[in-house]
């Protein structure tokens, strides 16, 4: 099979590779569809703690299983699915809680185990036990299922910081991440969604998934027109999906007195992000942060999918061959679109 490996910081090799054997506890997928995540330009750009090289990456998964191991009961080969990214050890005390998200262990697909940017990858054993491997619908498609763990995220970060309909929310950055936000905001009913971008094209892009208004930071002064748009109150909701040190900064001068504050999006490299504490304080501001999603979200976000209760096909603005793998992690930085999803089937495809 082909299999995409990265070698080294910003090096991705296609690789030829025997088509994984699996023991008596795994799955064999054939990969469909998979996005290219914004964690895996970080972990390609800056490599990652948890990762040996050469190692596949990829987390955003959808295929079909075509081999059980025989102490698998759950699945059989033909069921169409998509895939959480966690691989959560079952055992630690968040396991256990049904926070597998939070697993001490912290192991997830693409990271201590191969990925999905390749033609098979194997669900190992406590994925199958405790991650989250989801059926999708007849109709749904492979490139549409793969939205769902990048959506869970979402759910996750709109469950943890609690948004009532009605609010006004800004959203900074509007890459798939955030235009999931703002769509699905729209859906819960939020009364006005504000979406803050640079880019010309993703100003587009918020505006279809439903942003009120658009600000660009770059022409004008964000504080000043949330204020305008708010009698001066400042936003209920700030959700900040853009990668920025700056816009962290920012999101606390733009919330309300009690509003409510989410990060999202880690920086890399670290760096100390001095801010003005007396927001919290004075402002009495609910501030948190969300990183993956339960299992449950999960589930709930391939219903979403498989309802169509947002375009989700609005989402994904180029589609790759695996071969073109490097091409579609470049695509994803140029921030050109939104997801860039490749689907390795799709050489077998045209072949037949
Ligand atoms: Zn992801
Ligand atoms: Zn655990």
């Amino acid at each position: 099979m082909q299999a995409i490996a990265l070698t080294g910081k910003q090096q991705l090799e296609l690789q030829k590779r025997d088509v994984p054997a699996i023991n008596q506890d795994e799955i064999l997928l054939k990969v469909h569809a998979i996005g290219v995540c914004g964690s895996d330009l970080r972990v390609y750009n800056h490599g990652d703690d948890r990762i040996d090289y050469p190692r596949v990456i990829g987390h955003e998964i959808a295929g079909e299983v075509v081999e059980t191991g025989e102490r698998v009961t759950r699945f059989k080969p033909g069921d169409r699915v998509t895939l959480g990214a966690h691989i959560p050890c079952g055992e630690c005390i968040y396991c256990q809680q049904n926070e597998g998200h939070h697993c001490i262990k912290g192991h997830s697909m693409g990271y201590q185990a191969d990925g999905g940017f390749a033609e098979y990858v194997v669900l190992p054993k406590k994925f199958v036990q405790n991650g989250s491997i989801q059926k999708i619908a007849d109709a749904t498609s492979y490139e549409l299922a793969s939205l769902s763990e990048p959506f869970s995220c979402v759910l996750s970060g709109l469950d943890e910081v609690g948004t009532k309909p009605g609010e006004t929310v800004v959203v900074y950055g509007a890459g798939a991440i955030g235009c999931m936000y703002i769509a699905a905001l729209k859906r819960m009913g939020a009364a006005k969604v504000i979406a803050v971008q640079r880019s010309k094209t993703r100003q587009q892009k918020a505006k279809e998934a439903g942003a009120d208004l658009v600000i660009d930071p770059s022409a004008e002064n964000t504080t000043e027109k949330v204020k305008a748009a708010t009698d001066r109150l400042g936003a209920d909701t700030v959700i900040v999906t853009a990668p920025s040190a700056d816009a962290q900064r920012e999101s606390l001068e733009v919330a309300r007195t009690t509003g409510k504050v989410l990060l999202f999006a880690g920086i890399k490299p670290v760096t100390e992000n001095p801010i003005n504490t007396n927001h919290f304080i004075y402002k009495q501001l609910k501030v948190v942060g969300t990183h993956g999603a339960p299992r449950y979200l999960h589930m709930e976000a391939v219903k979403w999918i498989d309802e169509g209760l947002l375009d989700f096909s609005s989402f994904i603005t180029h589609t790759f061959t695996l071969e073109d793998t490097e091409k579609a992690f470049q695509t994803a930085l140029s921030k050109e679109g939104l997801k860039c999803v490749v689907k390795p089937g799709e050489r077998d495809r045209k072949l037949v």
